[in-house]
């Protein structure tokens, strides 16, 4: 079929956008084509979208949980125009580059103390990828009978390629079609709710047992630590982080911590194992990286687990993508992160968590609302029955907040530099969405 090369045509407005959308366009989880609509945005400044119609709402999902200083924030915005002049990409086999270097010292010095070395990867997925082969090839190292599987939680979300998929939860997560050509792993239910609650002797016990039945089967246990992302959007106790800890180290099982969402100071440390003071053998990052403004991930391992990879056969890491470590991500990775390094975050964080926790309050009230749950800069309205999305977006939209409701839970993940009078408004937009929804 001969590709004609068309001449633009003029956009008239977001109907004509939304129309051709709708002809061409998937979008995430979505049907071809979509159910209903998608928005169409011309601009994005602050925490401010500008629709193509007109309308300006305060991004309150931070672009799935990305943009954390806002959107364009000048610092990022002057160091990736920089580097697009001097080198927008390079291949990294052979070659290094600035960025990348300067990204990767500054990684090592902000994650927890041990973690030594930094692969690249294009996204919070493919970095899961990378960790699970860190894990499975560091495994085999000394052994006539290498680890082949995995443990994770119950209700945990690692992503949508094939090896994250199969971390991901086995039954409510969105990966059941795929079951029957995905590796079996292990899943021990997740540790009860509550951010503050005690360690429940009955379930590290129940953990222990896994453990002891499938050790020498096991390369690592992977968590999402203390926050269950799109999995539920679950609290729970970092002090099971150092019980997880003890338990992989006296069974020989590496720990991996997916910090894809809660690193960078979503749930008020900088990671989330930082609540706790312990350190994986294997850490994922992306998402709020770059400060939301191109995709880039990462994962970070200790030198034992490089010295086992490297030792092993092959004597090499698997793994190298065509656009792995693109200076112009690292660029605004480096700049997203200098703007943590003042500390300032810390009381942002702490002043969206107080916005939050009044402004959610009266959800508590709202009929069909089952749970209302803070932590940091996240606030979950959890009700007793899925959402109903359409109803509960408009509700949002006409309190001038974007919101992107999933399952049974309206959820917000306000930038860090939200004022207090927008924290507000996206607490009285998600209160409104419940209410929406309850009632449709
Ligand atoms: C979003 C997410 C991922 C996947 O990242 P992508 O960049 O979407 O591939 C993996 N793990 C967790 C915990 C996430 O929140």
């Amino acid at each position: 079929m001969a590709i004609h090369r068309q001449a633009p045509r003029p956009v008239t407005g977001s109907a004509e956008l939304q129309a051709l959308d709708r002809r061409h366009v998937w979008h995430p989880y979505g049907a071809m084509p979509a159910a209903t609509p998608a928005l169409a945005v011309e601009r994005a400044e602050g925490v401010h979208l500008t629709l193509a119609d007109g309308r300006r709402v305060i991004d309150a999902m931070s672009s799935w949980w990305c943009a954390c200083h806002g959107h364009r924030h000048p610092h990022i915005q002057a160091a990736v125009a920089a580097q697009l002049e001097r080198m927008p990409h390079v291949m990294f086999g052979g070659l290094t580059h600035e960025p990348a270097v300067r990204l990767a010292e500054r990684l090592v010095a902000l994650a927890p103390d041990g973690l030594e070395h930094v692969f690249f990867a294009d996204s919070g997925s493919v970095s899961v990828e990378v960790a699970i082969k860190m894990a499975l090839q560091a495994g085999r190292t000394g052994t006539s009978s290498p680890p082949t599987r995995l443990l994770a939680l119950r209700g945990g979300y690692h992503g949508d390629t094939f090896g994250a998929m199969a971390l991901c939860d086995p039954v409510g997560g969105m990966h059941h079609l795929y079951a029957d050509v995905l590796p079996r792993h292990l899943f021990a239910t997740r540790p009860p709710p509550g951010f503050a609650a005690a360690v429940d002797p009955a379930w590290v016990a129940e953990l222990e047992r896994l453990l002891e039945r499938h050790a020498t089967e096991l390369a690592a246990v992977v968590v999402e630590p203390v926050v269950q992302g799109a999995g539920g959007m679950w609290f729970w106790s970092p002090a099971y982080l150092p019980v997880l800890r003890e338990l992989c180290d006296r069974h020989g099982v590496l720990l991996v911590l997916d910090e894809i969402a809660t690193g960078f100071g979503r749930t008020g440390a900088l990671f989330a194992a930082d609540h706790a003071g312990v350190t994986p053998d294997i850490m994922c990052v992306g998402k709020a990286l770059t400060g939301g403004t191109m995709t880039l991930a990462a994962a970070l391992c200790t030198p034992a687990v490089a010295q086992a990879i490297t030792a092993g056969e092959g004597g090499a890491l698997m793994h190298g993508p065509t656009f792995m470590a693109n200076p112009l991500a690292c660029a605004a990775a480096l700049a997203s992160t200098d703007l943590l390094l003042d500390g300032s975050w810390e009381g942002r964080v702490a002043q969206v968590e107080r916005g939050l926790r009044e402004g959610l309050e009266p959800a508590r009230a709202v009929d069909g609302v089952a749970d209302v749950r803070v932590l940091g800069a996240i606030g979950v309205v959890q009700l007793d029955g899925p959402v109903d999305v359409p109803a509960a977006t408009a509700a949002a939209l006409a309190e001038g907040v974007w919101l992107r409701p999933f399952r049974d839970l309206v959820y917000t993940m306000p930038p860090f530099v939200s004022a207090p009078g927008e924290v507000a408004a996206i607490a009285r937009a998600v209160v409104a969405a419940a209410r929406a929804s309850a009632a449709a």
